[in-house]
């Protein structure tokens, strides 16, 4: 089982690889071999390290708990689905073609497709749905922006080798000397400590509560139409420091505001994005400015591209009906299970040992990396190999503008998620 690069040996250094590992897919680290597995040998984060490093437990198929062989685990699983009144396929931490399996399994089964980082995605999909956007590409950032605003949300945490990679760079596409580039950094506990370098001139520090972002870019885009605001506080900010903020945006020659849905974890945050977004397009009358949404960790956003080509709906897709039906609210993992409206989840983690699956006394078929937190024992565990590390995969980027091909890093054996999904459709 599994399709594999031929002809590399496990002691190959390999060059440009790209990391599977954030939504940022950084493609130039350099990775070698090491008695435990991998070693990242250039260009690595502490995820990309703690990703390709990890030392992989010895994990075999099991039911209930027991050893037992891949055939019957498959065998079981597909006895379980086919059982099923609403199987639910959660998590989703895969590639392209992981994902086209599980549309396919869906489909067949009657099921429900969700992310695990759904809710956060839908802080976006709400107002791309609702009002369309003008957004920009990590290369675009990169090679244009004179302005950047983070908007309450950790860049660094989520992506570490963000502003190094986009911000920070000495170099651009359009100029032999590049122009300074301001940060603001809206927003509080951010961490500041890679805006650093000759390219950075200015970081303007405007810290505030996240859920009064919103408050304070409407109040901008009122002052940037002339629209009187009053009081001398908005948003909890000086209201000098919003005026200043406002024109910064406006002399900006290419503005980018700078988001990661999962840090805007409070309620009716797609009101928050909307507001930076209908701010930007109003900014585009008389300048240029974009918007950046980061994210898409755990093949977030592969699976939410998938979906969409495959269904028309950004994933909380149900096949029941035998058609595509989307809900956002009713076909949510967590209401799902709080509702028991499904009696099986299969849950599919491929990356990270962290895509733990919810609490729920659910059933759970588990197709994931070994050593996956687990809150007690599914009915069927499949270990899987990691896309970009243990076989070659494709992953789509966080600004949704390429897909990047993964190198088959040989660090295991470990199937497929696609192969074994494939095998449990056919057993169905
Ligand atoms: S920033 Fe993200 S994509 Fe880049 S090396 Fe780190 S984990 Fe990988």
């Amino acid at each position: 089982m599994g399709e594999r690069d031929a002809g590399q040996a496990a002691s190959n250094h390999y060059q440009n690889v790209a990391c599977p590992f954030c939504g940022i897919l950084c493609d130039d680290l350099e990775i070698g071999p090491d008695k435990n597995g991998l070693k990242v040998l250039k260009n690595g984060c502490v995820k990309s390290v703690s990703g390709f490093e990890r030392h992989l437990i010895d994990a075999k198929p099991q039911i209930d708990g027991k050893d037992v062989s891949i055939e019957d685990a498959i065998k079981a699983a597909a006895e379980l689905i086919k059982a099923s009144n609403l199987p639910l396929y959660g998590g989703l931490g895969t590639d392209v073609e992981g994902m086209r399996a599980v549309m396919s399994l869906a489909d067949l089964s009657g099921g429900v497709v969700d992310h695990a980082l759904s809710e956060g995605q839908y802080r976006n999909f709400r107002v791309l749905q609702s009002g369309g956007w003008v957004m920009t590409t990590l290369t675009e950032a990169r090679n244009r922006a004179d302005l950047f605003v983070i908007v309450g949300s950790d860049v660094h945490a989520i992506h570490p080798r963000f502003f190094e990679r986009i911000v920070c760079t000495e170099k651009s596409m359009f100029w032999d000397a590049p122009p300074k580039r301001t940060v603001v950094i809206l927003g509080e506990n951010i961490d500041q400590s890679a805006i650093t370098g000759p390219r950075i001139g200015e970081i303007v520090n405007l810290p505030c509560k996240g859920d009064r972002i919103g408050e304070i870019l409407v109040a901008m885009r009122a002052l940037a139409k002339g629209v009187p605001v009053t009081g001398d506080s908005i948003g909890g900010l000086p209201r000098a420091a919003v005026e200043d903020l406002v024109a910064r945006c406006k002399a900006a020659s290419y503005g980018v505001m700078v988001w990661a849905p999962p840090s805007l974890a409070f309620p009716n945050a797609d009101l928050t994005v909307q507001a930076v977004s209908e701010f930007i397009k109003d900014i585009n009358l008389t300048s240029r400015f974009a918007g950046l949404s980061l994210g898409g960790n755990e093949g977030a956003v592969s699976a939410a591209a998938v979906c969409a080509w495959q269904s028309g709906f950004p994933l909380r897709v149900s096949f029941a009906s035998g058609k595509p039906e989307y809900d956002a609210e009713r076909f949510s993992t967590a209401r799902l299970l709080a509702d028991k409206a499904t009696d099986l989840m299969v849950w599919i983690a491929s990356y990270t040992p962290d895509l733990a699956p919810p609490v729920t006394d659910t059933p759970i078929i588990v197709l994931g990396t070994p050593g996956l937190k687990l809150n007690g024992t599914p009915k069927i565990f499949i270990p899987v190999g990691t896309p970009g590390a243990d076989h070659a995969g494709l992953i789509v980027r966080c600004d949704n503008v390429v897909s990047l091909p993964l190198q088959n890093l040989h660090r295991s054996q470990l199937p497929r998620a696609a192969d074994v999904l494939a095998s449990i459709e056919a057993a169905l």
